[in-house]
């Protein structure tokens, strides 16, 4: 493009002024004058650099103030309906906490407790004490902690073993296979790394053999680090060592499980089977499989936990007290027995099929109902676990399919819907998944289709 040209569209976007008294006028009445000023100017810095790399876009006031707009609705946390399918959905918050975790964490928030009080004792406690008798009881560990993130207690894991006392540099031995990336930047390697501890890769990323584990050891090695591969799956010619026959060897071995099974499903390794195997630690989320509030597990032997107890991170990577208090609630469904009706996110993976179907078909109904134009029916689809979790593994699921409109539109004005209603594209149709969808959503989901068809 010319240069005099890109100079005319760069002189023909609006000033901001005007924008605020012309098209945004409503919209600064609601949000105010200094939030909408900054989004218009925000808009207008992203319109001149698309300009500025020869593109030609919408110019026009109405234009900047429908972008101001969206950009303001998308601030600030907020509820939103998952269609998606996807029940540990990272982008979403992962696991919706039960009624009663919720209820815990508010009263947690909204009164003084014993976070750190011992109350028979009348003097200083510790917020890593609530929960270990629960977790204790539930993985058959001798002792456990609870911080931030499965993240943080693998790298304070790491750290308390590298700095343990012994000849040479410390090492953790993995397997080639198991040097995985999680998301979100967490990869084992840097995280050894930052540990202090020297990583001893073992294998291929397809095979590795119990001899290969043996060959690597030495009395430089302070653990035996067993990830699983959460996010992946290698097929075919493969071969690995499980925790059973690492734990013969002799050194601690550590598992990091992230998901954090406590139930049957879906062959996920659970963690009350890895240290019965003999794992020493187990390392889990709060928030994925097990359903509960961001926070990262370590169950395992007292000498471990210990170490991790008293190492500098811990106070770095502590565990906030709606987090506790949400956590010890969660685990008490499942001490009774009751986390696959209680616990949101084990409900909607084990919810029989024909609930699902009939969700769906009440969802497609309502909509064919309530919004005129609309060509909606129902299709068999397939949910996901996600957040890391069973990788390969399909759950059969049923979605209301929205046919008879641009469906990348409509999926965009369903966001900026209020609740925002996020679904997916699928073959030309938006798909609105059932087994996602929490009470009260479906009613959601009908009004922003109406907002949406209006709009
Ligand atoms: C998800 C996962 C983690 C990270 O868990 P966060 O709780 O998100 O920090 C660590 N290790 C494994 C194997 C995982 O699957």
């Amino acid at each position: 493009m010319l240069d005099a040209e890109r100079q005319s569209r760069l002189r023909s976007l609006p000033a901001v002024d005007a924008v605020l008294r012309g098209p945004a006028a409503g919209l600064a009445a609601r949000h105010g004058r200094a939030a909408v000023a900054a989004a218009v100017r925000e808009v207008l810095e992203g319109l001149r650099r698309e300009i500025a790399a020869g593109g030609s876009p919408d110019v026009s006031g109405r234009a900047v103030a429908e972008g101001a707009a969206r950009l303001l609705s998308g601030r600030g946390l907020r509820r939103v309906v998952n269609a998606t399918g996807v029940v540990l959905h990272t982008n979403l918050g992962r696991a919706v906490l039960s009624e009663r975790a919720a209820a815990a964490a508010a009263r947690a928030g909204t009164s003084y407790s014993n976070l750190e009080y011992d109350l028979s004792r009348g003097r200083r406690g510790s917020r890593y004490d609530h929960a270990v008798p629960l977790l204790r009881e539930l993985t058959g560990a001798e002792d456990a902690l609870v911080v931030n993130n499965c993240a943080g207690a693998t790298l304070l894991a790491l750290s308390a073993l590298a700095g343990e006392e012994g000849e040479g540099p410390p090492e953790v031995v993995v397997s080639r296979g198991q040097l995985i990336e999680i998301g979100g930047g967490f990869r084992i390697p840097e995280v050894l790394e930052l540990s202090g501890a020297v990583l001893r890769e073992v294998g291929t990323t397809n095979r590795t053999r119990l001899s290969d584990y043996e060959r690597a050891l030495s009395e430089r090695t302070r653990a035996i680090l067993w990830v699983h591969p959460s996010n992946f799956e290698i097929r075919g010619f493969t071969e690995s060592a499980g925790i059973a026959e690492l734990a013969g060897l002799g050194p601690p071995v550590v598992a990091d499980l992230g998901s954090g099974a406590l139930l049957p499903l879906g062959g996920e390794p659970l963690v009350q089977a890895a240290l019965r195997d003999g794992a020493e630690l187990a390392l889990f989320s709060g928030d994925k499989l097990l359903g509960g509030p961001q926070a990262g597990i370590a169950a395992g032997s007292s000498r471990l936990v210990r170490r991790m107890r008293r190492h500098p991170l811990v106070r770095a990577l502590r565990a906030d007290k709606l987090c506790l208090a949400a956590l010890e609630a969660t685990l008490r469904a499942y001490l009774e027995g009751r986390a696959e009706e209680e616990v949101p996110a084990q409900r909607m993976l084990r919810e029989p099929l024909e609930g699902v179907e009939a969700r769906a078909r009440r969802l497609a109904s309502a909509l064919s109902r309530e919004v005129p134009g609309l060509e909606v029916g129902v299709v068999p689809s397939v949910a996901r676990s996600g957040g890391g979790t069973l990788p390969g593994y399909e759950i059969p699921s049923f979605a209301a399919r929205v046919l008879g409109a641009d469906a990348e539109a409509l999926a965009a004005r369903l966001r900026a819907a209020e609740p925002p209603v996020v679904g997916r594209v699928h073959e030309g149709a938006l798909l609105l998944d059932a087994r996602t969808l929490l009470p009260g959503d479906e009613e959601a989901v009908v009004e922003a289709l109406r907002e949406a068809a209006r709009g």
